[in-house]
């Protein structure tokens, strides 16, 4: 399996024309981030739990109202804390979609839980809630949807199942910042979430993530976790005169450098979602006349759309296939993901062997446009003129292959 990064990177090194190379990610800069890591620095606190942690928790409970923010290194260690924090044991069940990133899963697996995966809807990759109370067990710990694109789940029906079968939800929210559910902010809904500030996000650190507990039950807890099982929270707080080892827990908290950077992000995002969303507008107009040929992503009605990415659905593998070598030669780089994780090397003989014909159906059809905070709106009419080229010239060839098959 080969990484977006990879994917990413032209096959030929040779340009092919007056072409500007359009990458798929590049990450964006306020201008603030080095300034605020020499504060971090200045301050002589480097480690975690300064002052621009505290501010970034305070951004975000202010801002979306959730109840308790921990930053951590990364969403995967988020979802590590969280499978930690609901006590997954072995011979528990964990119920989330094969089509995902792997860290949804890895971090119950990682405890010994046994995944079932779930798939994906036919209209839109998210999770198929209607699909999940018959993989429901007296096993079953948790479900975890994943926002994908940062739309959400259908999360009035996912938590009513929780509620019947005394489950807990864990929201993988890496893609899902600033995005609502019939008005609720996405990570504000199950028991935890999980989001993600990788370069590849909306709003970034490099390498970071953060754990929203909307469960106060898990509030202390997940401090300990988080200082590699003791209590130095506390003890910081001056609730405790010493500290020592309480609980199981890992090194989860990033240092000051990274939440200096992460700020001065934040103090930028509704500018940053302001220009996604503008690209993602021009992307969809652009490819509008293609309805029918492609799949577009089409944003259920409960959700918002936080423009994480941008997507295009084709009809089948060979055809992404074309679509995609066809843009890099005119140095454009899209990327496909994920490999169906029931089908995956690691874990296809532990799959209890249903078939997930949608989460394979986006294995094979979906790929991902460029979509970065200064890529121009003229570059997306490019892109979106190349493809519209591409599919003009898909109906020459075969003009019986011209429809759509949402399978
Ligand atoms: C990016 C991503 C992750 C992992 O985030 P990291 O911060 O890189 O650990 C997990 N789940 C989903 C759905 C993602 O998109």
């Amino acid at each position: 399996m080969s990484t977006e990064a990879e994917q990413a990177k032209p096959k030929n090194s040779e340009p092919l024309g007056d072409w500007i190379t359009i990458p798929f990610n590049k990450p964006y800069l306020s201008g603030s981030e080095t300034e605020y890591i020499t504060q971090a620095v200045n301050s002589a606190k480097i480690s975690g739990d300064g002052q621009f942690t505290k501010k970034c928790h305070q951004f975000f409970e202010q801002k979306y109202g959730f109840q308790k923010c921990l930053l951590t290194t990364s969403c995967t260690d988020a979802l590590e804390m969280a499978a930690i924090l609901i006590n997954t044991q072995e011979g528990d069940e964990i119920i989330a979609p094969s089509y995902t990133f792997v860290s949804t899963v890895n971090a119950f697996v990682l405890r010994g839980a046994k995944i079932v995966f779930a798939d994906t809807e036919p209209g839109f990759p998210n999770i198929d809630v209607a699909k999940l109370e018959a993989l429901i067990t007296p096993r079953t710990k948790a479900i975890v949807p994943v926002h994908y694109a940062g739309a959400a789940c259908d999360m009035d029906a996912l938590m009513a199942l929780a509620e019947k079968y005394n489950l807990y939800v864990i929201e993988d929210a890496a893609q899902a910042v600033d995005s609502f559910y019939k008005g609720r902010p996405l990570g504000s809904i199950g028991h935890l979430a999980a989001f993600s500030f990788h370069e590849t996000k909306n709003i970034i650190c490099g390498e970071g993530g953060m754990l929203v507990i909307n469960d106060p039950k898990f509030n202390e807890r997940a401090e300990i976790i988080r200082e590699k099982g003791t209590n130095r929270s506390k003890f910081y707080r001056g609730e405790i005169d010493k500290y020592g080892w309480v609980d199981i827990g890992s090194s989860f908290l990033p240092s000051e450098i990274i939440a200096a950077f992460l700020f001065a992000q934040l103090e930028n995002l509704d500018k940053i979602q302001n220009k996604r969303k503008a690209i993602w507008q021009k992307y969809y107009e652009g490819l509008a006349p293609l309805r029918g040929e492609i799949n577009l992503p089409d944003i259920p009605d409960y959700a918002t759309n936080n423009a994480h990415m941008f997507y295009v659905v084709t009809k089948d593998l060979d055809q992404r296939s074309a679509l995609i070598s066809w843009l890099r030669q005119h140095e454009i780089l899209p990327v496909f993901h994920y490999l169906s994780l029931h089908k995956s090397e690691f874990y296809t003989s532990k799959h209890d062997g249903r078939d997930l014909p949608y989460s394979d159906y986006y294995t094979e059809c979906l790929v991902r446009m460029p979509f970065y905070y200064d890529l121009e709106l003229s570059e997306v009419e490019l892109i979106t003129g190349l493809i519209r080229e591409f599919f003009e010239k898909e109906k020459v060839a075969s003009p019986a292959a011209s429809t759509a098959s949402k399978s």
